[in-house]
């Protein structure tokens, strides 16, 4: 297929949802061939702890839905589900190496899957009010999630040649947040980890940029996704976020895969190590 991402290999961990869904249609759009990583048992499908109340959340449907939109769009060759649970080193491994052996090789990784547990929470905590519990399953997903994705993802990568008739190895882009640059109220372990994934993202780049691979992260502001849903449905919170965006509003997913397939292609080839805000310009306030 033609496109902007023809003939590349990708892998986009937390692909049942959101953001993560809207990169695997853009990536396979562009002319990519795309694993989708998600796993089956999320946190959201227990009883939420602090309301009592299910969360009527399926990523089993959800991850294959993604993978029958693409195979509906595009054809039945072109996406593969895979079950991995980002924070679990083995798994990461594995969907890696899925990957490879369905399609060939890997040249994107998207490493996008994350939870903001402030975000379900019934009202915001502050520091003094953070368990340790929610700490470290924050930093669980999101920061070691993002650190598993790229080492498994530059192992391959260094083992693999130039990308055919092209100058690089491969491209790596990070799920940050407009946290990642500046805070927003009561969420700490959220701030925190995204803070890591954008410093991971430089290291990264520096480290293997005389290899050719391209390490890249996108920090987009507030999205209509599940993770907001709560502030959603607050009108108070929903009006105060909406000014907070210069533009106005929330973001849409599509918008931001948008800048996710511009860092996984050629138009991006003298870019890495950057932390590119998609906020409808909420960091300039
Ligand atoms: P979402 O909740 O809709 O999707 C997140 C996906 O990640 C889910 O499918 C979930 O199952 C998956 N996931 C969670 N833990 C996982 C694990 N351990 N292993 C594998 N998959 C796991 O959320 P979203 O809004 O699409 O968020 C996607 C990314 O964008 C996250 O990194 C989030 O922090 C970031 N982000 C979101 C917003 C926003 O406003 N929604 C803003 C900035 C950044």
């Amino acid at each position: 297929m033609p496109g902007r991402l023809a003939g590349r290999i990708a892998l986009v961990t937390g692909a049942s949802s959101g953001l993560g869904r809207a990169i695997c249609l853009a990536y396979a759009a562009e002319g990519a061939r795309v694993c989708c990583v998600d796993m089956y048992e999320s946190p959201r499908n227990r009883t939420n702890a602090e309301t009592g109340k299910a969360d009527h959340y399926s990523n089993r449907i959800e991850g294959e839905t993604t993978v029958q939109e693409i195979r509906r769009l595009h054809g039945d060759s072109i996406a593969h589900f895979v079950e991995a649970d980002v924070t679990k080193a083995d798994d990461v491994q594995s969907a890696v190496l899925e990957c490879v052996e369905m399609f060939g090789r890997l040249d994107i990784m998207a490493n996008n899957a994350g939870i903001s547990v402030e975000a379900s929470h019934p009202r915001p905590l502050g520091v003094h009010e953070t368990s340790e519990r929610d700490w470290d399953k924050t930093m669980e997903i999101n920061a070691k999630g993002v650190f598993l994705g790229c080492k498994y993802a530059v192992t391959q990568m260094l083992k693999q040649d130039l990308l055919p008739g092209g100058t690089d190895r491969g491209w790596i882009i990070n799920t940050a947040s407009v946290q990642s640059i500046v805070a927003y109220h009561n969420t700490p372990a959220y701030t925190a980890s995204k803070g890591a994934v954008a410093q991971l993202t430089k290291q990264v780049a520096l480290d293997y940029a005389p290899h050719r691979i391209h390490c890249n992260a996108i920090s987009p502001g507030f999205l209509r996704t599940v993770m907001t849903q709560n502030l959603q449905n607050d009108p108070a919170s929903l009006a105060e976020i909406n000014k907070a965006h210069p533009f106005g509003g929330m973001g849409r997913t599509e918008d931001v895969a948008k800048a996710a397939v511009f860092l996984a292609s050629d138009d991006a080839s003298w870019i890495t190590g950057v932390n590119l805000p998609v906020d409808g310009g909420y960091t300039i306030m």
